[in-house]
């Protein structure tokens, strides 16, 4: 069985003062969990002294994106082995304000994903379709591109360090939800491209995450869900209260 995986990604919120807070809370709030793992993604200004905070106890640190170069003349960029300096054990790549606000595409994409696995940090790729890409019908093979596009080169054995958020872009931050259904049939395509990519115990060992406007209202019919093995969540990670709510899904056995 698949362990789940609730992430919060704070993107370019909170100021030092609430971030020290929501993460004093959130380590408090998760004392006792044991049965799934519980990220947070703070901005990079902040990760050393959420760091400080999380380090040894039950809430893993992310960063929110890197660059797949070692060292060196980019302006502006981090490095892997600058985040994991910082106590970062994950990076969300991909996601879909990177793509479409950075304009990053899927080149870029497989580049951090590898550079990544390659330093020891554990990416969390994100895909999902536009709002007009699923009206055309084109969802199922907008996301295949990403996945396929996104792990080239990544071996077999390297996927077991790589988590896929599947976050329609059309529900980020808009307080429309996919369906459970929805999601669920899409994270099982997902398996599909998997298996066929790698193999049968590939697609069945990957966790998927459904992100895009979870909620404490929903995050226990999206959990109830076979191929949805967590949650990837923006606005409602953003408080203590709505977040641990959301962490402390039901879960199936
Ligand atoms: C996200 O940032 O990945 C996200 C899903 O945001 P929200 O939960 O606010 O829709």
């Amino acid at each position: 069985m698949r362990r789940a995986f609730i992430a919060g990604n704070w993107k370019m919120n909170l100021e030092k003062g609430s971030a020290v807070e929501l993460a004093k809370a959130l380590v408090d709030g998760t004392r006792n969990i044991t049965d799934r793992d519980v990220l947070i993604c703070p901005s990079f200004p902040l990760l050393p002294i959420v760091n400080d905070i999380v380090s040894g106890s039950n809430v893993w640190l992310g960063a929110q994106n890197m660059y797949y170069e070692k060292k060196g003349a980019f302006t502006g960029e981090v490095s892997a082995d600058m985040l994991k300096s910082v106590g970062c054990e994950w990076v969300i790549l991909g996601h879909s304000e990177r793509r479409h606000v950075f304009h990053e595409d899927d080149s870029l994409i497989n580049k951090k994903v590898k550079s990544a696995i390659e330093q020891g940090l554990k990416p969390i790729l994100c895909v999902g379709e536009l709002l007009e890409e699923r009206e055309s019908g084109k969802t199922e093979e907008v996301v295949k591109r990403q996945v396929v596009e996104g792990l080239k080169e990544v071996s077999p054995e390297d996927t077991a360090k790589i988590i896929i958020a599947y976050e329609p872009v059309w529900a980020i931050g808009t307080g429309k939800t996919a369906t459970p259904e929805d999601a669920d049939s899409i994270h099982s395509f997902i398996r599909d491209i998997l298996r066929d990519l790698y193999n049968s115990k590939v697609s069945e060992n990957m966790r998927i995450l459904y992100g895009g406007s979870v909620k404490p209202e929903n995050i226990d019919s999206l959990m109830a869900k076979d191929n949805i093995d967590g949650a990837l969540v923006g606005g409602a990670s953003l408080k203590a209260d709505s977040f641990l709510r959301i962490i402390n899904a039901n879960i199936q056995s």
